[in-house]
């Protein structure tokens, strides 16, 4: 019954209660066992006292008594001095010696010399009892003893109660005695009960406020984590996220609260990350945080990210830049068909911690693990980090480079929303930078782009080639088969220029049967060639239609980024500027711009 209410106490109750039953308890310890106990050895000590300073007057007797054998004086004499001697004699303040006889009657007394020489035997106390009787009787039978009583204290007459000790002198047939009064032991008692009592009390106070302070040391802490925690599943928003609490002890709740803390700050963390991607500008950029976060903040040695073309059955490196290619872990295989990626083909992280070569694409040097996570979107890979380690060599290498795979895991998740918006954005505006007509990017694609290609080229210490191409006597086609036709050719046209050049070269449809080749990392002079080779598959392509063959051919300007110019436009206005030399020689040819073509064109 009492377990279960117990159990549902706050803390701070359970703490206090438990010291105020314990102080409780050793507080009556000390009253009903301690106390009694100390009072009767005080009693006891009072007359084990009594008895030895009766004992030590005692020797009075023993005095006279030689004095008497020796005959220096009569024995009456020697009565008569001690009586005297006794009579003087004190040793506290209450405290005096009477004698009286056997008989009894009273021989001395200090306080009462009334009583010298009267018959005692019916003499009383107020409690019935013949305490001269007593002390002869004691005195008979042991010699010596204690007898209890009622007497008055000295210059007062109410009788109070006395322990008095008497001892017979057997020559004389004379009892010394001597007492205490109760009341003045009692008087002892109760002043060290008094302060027992108030050292209790300290005690108790002392010991209480020590539990409150414990307890709320314990409670407060907890409380805020508590509080925190509700904040959180209650929803209440970056608000909750700056509670932290006051570390003020370096035990369990301290380590509570130091853990808490950081609990908050990795959250916080992430949710002011969530925000920072939400209004990056493209998916690029959030790979591109995610990238920094693994590799700055989390320690994550190195870090790849591929994008998943899932219409190409491609992948792209995203991270380090697409340009970065020849850093790359794994197979440049992955690149062309995704599915050899085992991340991206199975949906689920791959590692090498688990099992050695567990991914045959995995080009990293031995001794370097990777850790490779689909980023999952929508029931499909859409993205493929890969962190890479060098092995740790101690289990606790081995936790940090867990704790942190599971700190990027946390980033990942947290950014999986953005991504799959930042995708759908993309790809509307995808479809707004390719050409419908031919499939090719468009000349705004070009404009998007044209500051990325660029920083990559001059990074590489690579050039671009621009290849300028227009159909000679186009407009023909459409005068003689119709624009159908027109259109066919167009697209063609673009099949054979795209299929004469790399796959990482970028194929504009520039204007209406103009084409742009952009090709990216040319050596010297190589351009040209390209453009020739351009202009005969153009010469051999042969165009069926419902009513014969079309043959066509096409002119080509070339420039060379960055050779010709210091800026991209400006280069692609000289591949323009040698396109109308082709045409102007004849067309069915390429030609390189040189600059002597600007300056008369300028002129
Ligand atoms: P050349 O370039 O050799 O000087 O002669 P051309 O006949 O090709 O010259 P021009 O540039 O004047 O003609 C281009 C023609 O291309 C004009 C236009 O009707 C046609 N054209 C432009 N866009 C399209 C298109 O999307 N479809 C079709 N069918 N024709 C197009
Ligand atoms: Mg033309
Ligand atoms: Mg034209």
């Amino acid at each position: 019954m009492l377990l279960p209410r117990f159990k549902k106490w706050h803390i701070l109750s359970k703490i206090v209660t438990i010291s105020i039953v314990s102080v409780g308890f050793i507080t009556m310890i000390i009253l009903w066992y301690f106390m009694p106990l100390v009072e009767e050895k005080m009693l006891e000590g009072k007359k084990e006292g009594v008895k030895n300073v009766v004992d030590v007057a005692f020797g009075v007797f023993y005095e006279y008594e030689t004095l008497v054998k020796n005959g220096s004086i009569s024995q009456e004499d020697a009565q008569k001095q001690l009586a005297q001697r006794i009579r003087g004699l004190r040793y506290r303040e209450n405290d005096y010696f009477w004698i009286n006889d056997m008989k009894p009657i009273m021989i001395m007394h200090p306080m009462k010399p009334e009583l010298e020489g009267v018959d005692l035997t019916d003499n009383k106390d107020p409690n019935g009892k013949f305490l001269f009787r007593e002390f002869v009787a004691v005195c008979k039978t042991h010699g010596a003893g204690f007898v209890d009583y009622m007497w008055p204290k000295p210059g007062e007459e109410k009788p109070v109660p006395k322990i008095s000790y008497v001892r017979l002198y057997e020559p004389w047939g004379w009892i010394l005695g001597s007492g205490i009064y109760i009341n003045d032991v009692r008087n002892d008692v109760n002043r060290l009960r008094f302060y027992m009592l108030a050292g209790t009390m300290v005690f108790t106070v002392l010991t209480i406020s020590f539990a409150i302070v414990v307890g709320t040391g314990i409670t407060r802490p907890l409380k805020k984590v508590i509080e925190g925690l509700q904040d959180i599943a209650g929803g209440k928003g970056q608000t909750a996220l700056t509670k932290r609490i006051a570390i003020t002890s370096i035990d369990e709740i301290g380590l509570l609260s130091s853990e808490f803390n950081s609990l908050m700050d990795s959250i916080s963390n992430l949710s002011v990350f969530k925000k920072v991607i939400e209004e990056d500008d493209n998916l690029e950029e959030v790979y591109q945080r995610l990238a920094e976060i693994f590799t700055q903040q989390i320690g994550i040695e190195r870090c790849f990210i591929y994008q998943v073309d899932n219409a190409k059955n491609a992948m792209q490196l995203t991270y380090p830049s697409s340009f970065d290619q020849a850093e790359m872990q794994c197979n440049l295989a992955i690149l062309d068909d995704n599915d050899l990626c085992k991340a991206k083909r199975t949906g689920h992280g791959i590692t090498s911690t688990i099992f050695p070569a567990i991914c045959r694409q995995f080009t990293g040097q031995e001794g370097t693990l990777h850790y490779c996570l689909p980023i999952v979107v929508s029931g499909a890979p859409v993205a493929v980090v890969q962190f890479v380690f060098d092995a740790p060599d101690s289990p606790s290498g081995v936790k940090a480079m867990e704790a942190k795979i599971f700190k990027a895991e946390q980033y990942i998740n947290e950014s999986l929303a953005v991504i799959e918006t930042k995708r759908l954005m993309r790809s509307l505006k995808d479809s707004a930078l390719i050409d419908s007509l031919t499939g090719l990017n468009n000349r705004r694609y070009l404009q998007e782009y044209t500051e990325k290609i660029v920083a990559g080229v001059l990074r590489r210490g690579k050039a671009i080639g621009l290849i300028m191409c227009d159909l000679d006597y186009f407009k023909q086609v459409n005068d003689t088969y119709g624009h159908n036709a027109g259109d066919l050719v167009l697209k063609e046209t673009s099949k054979v220029i795209r299929q004469s050049i790399r796959d990482s070269d970028i194929v504009i449809r520039f204007g209406g049967e103009e084409f742009l080749a952009v090709l990216l990392d040319v050596g010297e002079g190589e351009s040209i060639k390209i453009a020739e080779k351009i202009r005969e598959n153009i010469q051999q392509l042969k165009i069926k239609l419902p009513d014969g063959v079309i043959q066509k051919t096409i002119s080509l300007g070339v420039s060379e980024f960055p050779a010709d110019t210091g800026t991209l436009w400006s280069c692609i206005k000289f591949a323009d500027v040698a396109l109308y030399r082709a045409k102007e020689e004849g067309r069915n040819r390429s030609v390189r711009f040189t600059k002597d073509m600007w300056t008369e064109e300028q002129v």
